[in-house]
């Protein structure tokens, strides 16, 4: 696998597509995927229901890092003075807004991961040929 096959798989999946195919339309709703992508076919969920653990994980991360950088900013442009108040419940709000509004990107995210460290198997390419059927949804 190259590199600029893992940054494709890696930019599709940051904009919600397929990482495998690039199809849009993989979300069932903003915090579960379709059980296969529309156009590849792909088991989106390619284990078991722990499967997007990495993806809690990839969330706790970007928001982790990305309240880091507001709190050093609001310190930085608001110093000797900073709005304690403000950033303590500025920050829990923002923390909660942020991992409810990130979660369906890290799932996918994740899922690219996952394909890069194990790419679709024969087994996995054998199963879309079996049950060729649209999904009904
Ligand atoms: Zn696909």
């Amino acid at each position: 696998m190259t590199t600029r096959v893992i940054v494709a798989m890696l930019w599709r999946a940051s904009t919600l597509r397929c990482p495998h195919c690039g199809s849009t339309g993989i979300l069932a709703d903003w915090f579960h995927l379709k059980e296969r992508c529309p156009r590849c076919r792909l088991h989106l969920e390619r284990e078991e229901n722990d499967y997007f653990l990495g993806a809690y994980m990839i969330a706790l991360m970007f928001m982790e890092g990305f309240f880091a950088f507001a709190f050093l900013v609001v310190l930085l442009i608001t110093w000797p003075n900073p709005p304690w108040d403000l950033i303590q419940w500025g920050g829990a709000v923002l923390l909660f807004v942020g991992i409810i509004a990130a979660y369906p990107f890290a799932k996918t995210i994740w899922l690219a991961i996952d394909l890069v460290f194990r790419p679709v198997s024969s087994k996995e390419l054998g199963w879309y040929k079996v049950d060729q059927e649209p999904d009904s949804r």
